[in-house]
């Protein structure tokens, strides 16, 4: 079985010095918030060209962390969109304020500038605006940016998708005030176990941040306000700083299986495949295909009786889950609505073989033959 995602595949690239990196951090004697921490901080502040990391407990929390210190709470809302992980959404009604969707761009799957804007229109307490770099595809920053800078609210960017993304030049997390990531370990970066950051250029906001993933402390023991406990653990951290250097090698290899996949599928009518935005570089966290004619829980099926694993990301929108029920809908959502009964998740990491692409492109050529 190839399965649709498969971490234990990137912790067995990296065995030896990852059970290194553990034992040095097992007989240091210091677990939480000390050296390794901060030399991981360090250098992925540098990978991302961003001049303030901190290291955090999960994606989740790195979105709270990041609107708590803009003074988001409640009687505030926050823009987003209603095709991303449920984390997003849950961060921001954890900080009291209220969330609203603004619709996606069908063909790259992130936030419309012009949903954006009509919906800036109707709310005026918006607050904030949560860019998802979605299945490491860089949303439209600068149309975005835009338009929330009409309304002078700032824009943070959700990048647990988009290590090391890139934009009109820029990683990814460090064009908005401030950026989140994720280190589940599926993501592109991802740790064996929870672990987060987040980036921003803003020295104020950093040192609220990092009080803030603490208790509020700014002395040990003496919070200025209340924060939260929200730490990257040594162990996390160390192993982070293993696999952070292979980065860009695992993007590379995830955009070349990206490439066969597109060579293989561009001319089969009744798939769309995932736009590549201009002058960006996609990191392909997943390869989302299309499929048309209300066939894709077949294609499904069928994939999985050919021993090939997919995924849908996401089953149903936020929009329509029940938790969510109570967010009004003040923009129509036609486009998150539309590529929900289409998309299906391809298998994608960095350590699928020639061989096993090639099997999940026959059989995908199989099933439209
Ligand atoms: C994974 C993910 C998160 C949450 O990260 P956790 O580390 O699981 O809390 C947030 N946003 C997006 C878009 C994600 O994919």
């Amino acid at each position: 079985m190839i399965l649709q995602a498969d971490p234990g595949r990137s912790f067995a690239a990296r065995k030896a010095e990852i059970r290194a990196a553990v034992e040095r951090v097992l007989d240091s004697g210091w677990y939480i918030l000390g050296n390794e921490n901060r030399f991981f901080e360090e250098k992925f502040a540098a990978y991302n060209d961003s001049p303030y990391c901190i290291g955090v407990a999960n994606g989740t929390d790195a979105v709270e962390i990041i609107l708590r210190a803009l003074d988001i709470g409640p009687g505030d809302l926050v823009a987003t969109v209603g095709n991303t992980a449920v984390a997003t959404v849950s961060a921001i009604e954890r900080t009291g304020a209220g969330v609203r969707f603004a619709d996606i761009e069908s063909g790259r799957f992130t936030m419309s500038p012009d949903s954006l804007k009509s919906l800036l229109d109707a709310e005026k307490n918006i607050k904030a605006v949560v860019v998802v770099h979605l299945f490491g595809a860089p949303a439209d920053m600068e149309k975005i940016i835009n338009v929330a800078d009409e309304y002078k609210i700032p824009v943070i960017e959700d990048c647990a998708q988009a290590h090391g993304a890139m934009y009109h030049g820029r990683k990814c997390g460090s064009i908005g005030i401030a950026g989140s990531f994720s280190f589940y370990p599926t993501k592109n970066l991802g740790a064996l176990g929870d672990g987060g950051a987040v980036i921003t250029s803003n020295r104020d906001l950093y040192e609220k941040m990092a009080a803030l993933r603490q208790y509020g402390w700014v002395k040990r023991y003496i919070s200025e306000f209340s924060g939260i406990n929200s730490r990257l653990d040594e162990m996390q951290a160390a192993i982070l700083s293993v696999k952070l250097p292979f980065l860009d090698e695992a993007n590379a290899g995830r955009r070349a299986i990206a490439a066969k996949y597109r060579e293989a599928f561009c001319h089969i009518p009744g798939i769309i495949l995932p736009e590549e935005p201009d002058n960006c570089q996609h990191v392909y966290h997943q390869f989302v295909i299309r499929v048309q004619n209300g066939k894709r829980d077949e294609l499904a099926v069928f994939l999985k009786n050919s021993g090939i694993g997919t995924a849908v990301h996401y089953p149903e929108p936020i929009p329509c889950q029940k938790a969510y029920q109570h967010v009004p809908a003040t923009v129509a959502l036609n486009h998150t609505l539309t590529v929900n009964d289409e998309i299906l998740s391809l298998p994608m990491y960095p350590e699928l073989s020639g061989c096993e692409v090639e099997r999940i492109i026959s059989a995908v050529r199989g099933f439209f033959a």
